[in-house]
């Protein structure tokens, strides 16, 4: 591809749309077939504006699809043991499939023990140890959701991955790491880069699939973009910019996410979803 070129955009927003539409039918036939409408809860620690708005935004999607929504809002003081016990009160709560806690939680809360009370069966969001580890051994489960709207989008576009070099820029639990991880599951070569990597644009120059997950605004620039590689953007920072310097990235990539439209809408496309095959398994709805 020359220099001239244009990347095709990775169109997140109609992907997103169509796997909403398809968990929709598929809702209304659990619907149908149990007479119980699957339901997500949503739980939020505080009144963050930001946090406030991602559920809303959450709730207002599985309206859309036939999803019920039961939200529990605690307060700010809420201690590691209630919110655990309150995790656990839905986990064991037979009218709610899955469960998200919003998070960050803030400062006081032990996070790590909050998301464990959290049922397997019911972690749509894929923040629990028994899902990470199922991703891990390649055992199904729930995955974390911006990992798994890459995959899908990645896949939307036919894109080869067996034998490709990916150079994941990013390492957090629910984002860099489950990546790379899912990469590496379908046969690519993986190499993460983070805040100690000696030499990130020699690395990304290398790649021929990059994924951006840092929350830096364009820190990979275009010029160490590999011409005709895929490149997605996972960054979201202010002003709707990207990790990736999108405008002269595109001259050099055969296809891109565009930001916003890109990698974010498929993230509650995917809680949805997982949220559909939550309820299937638990109802006992087969061949949905
Ligand atoms: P995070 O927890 O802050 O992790 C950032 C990662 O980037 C860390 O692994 C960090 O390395 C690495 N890093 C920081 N500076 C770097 C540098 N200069 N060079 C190379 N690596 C560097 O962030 P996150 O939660 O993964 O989110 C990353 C971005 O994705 C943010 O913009 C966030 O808004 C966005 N995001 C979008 C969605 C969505 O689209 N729905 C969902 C989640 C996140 P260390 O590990 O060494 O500190």
């Amino acid at each position: 591809m020359s220099e001239t070129q244009t990347a095709q955009l990775m169109d997140g927003t109609g992907l997103a749309g169509r796997i909403v539409e398809e968990a929709a039918v598929k809702a209304a036939e659990i619907s149908r077939a149990t007479g119980t409408v699957p339901c997500l809860a949503t739980v939020l620690v505080g009144e963050d504006p930001a946090s406030a708005t991602y559920v809303r935004m959450k709730q207002a999607r599985c309206a859309k699809a036939g999803i019920r929504s039961r939200h529990v809002g605690l307060p700010a003081a809420t201690t590691t043991a209630e919110l655990v016990d309150t995790l656990a009160g839905l986990s064991a709560d037979p009218d709610v499939h899955g469960i998200l806690l919003q998070h960050p939680c803030g400062p006081h809360i032990d996070e790590r023990a909050a998301f464990e009370a959290i049922a397997p069966d019911k972690d749509v969001d894929g923040v629990t140890m028994h899902s990470f580890a199922a991703m891990g051994f390649g055992l199904p489960g729930f995955v974390s959701c911006t990992p798994g709207g890459i995959m899908r989008l990645l896949d939307a576009y036919g894109v080869e991955l067996a034998g490709k070099h990916a150079v994941v820029v990013g390492r957090s639990a629910i984002l860099g790491k489950p990546a790379g991880m899912l990469l590496l599951a379908r046969d690519a070569t993986v190499t993460y880069c983070h805040s100690r990597t000696a030499d990130v644009p020699g690395t990304v120059r290398r790649a021929d699939v990059v994924v951006a997950a840092v929350g830096r605004p364009r820190l990979i620039r275009g010029e160490d973009i590999k011409p005709g590689a895929v490149v997605i953007d996972a960054g979201y920072n202010p002003g709707n910019v990207g990790d990736v310097d999108f405008d002269t990235a595109r001259t050099r990539a055969r296809l891109i996410t565009p930001v916003p439209g890109g990698v974010g809408p498929m993230t509650i496309a995917v809680l949805l979803e997982q949220t559909v095959t939550a309820a299937a398994n638990q109802l006992g709805v087969q061949h949905i």
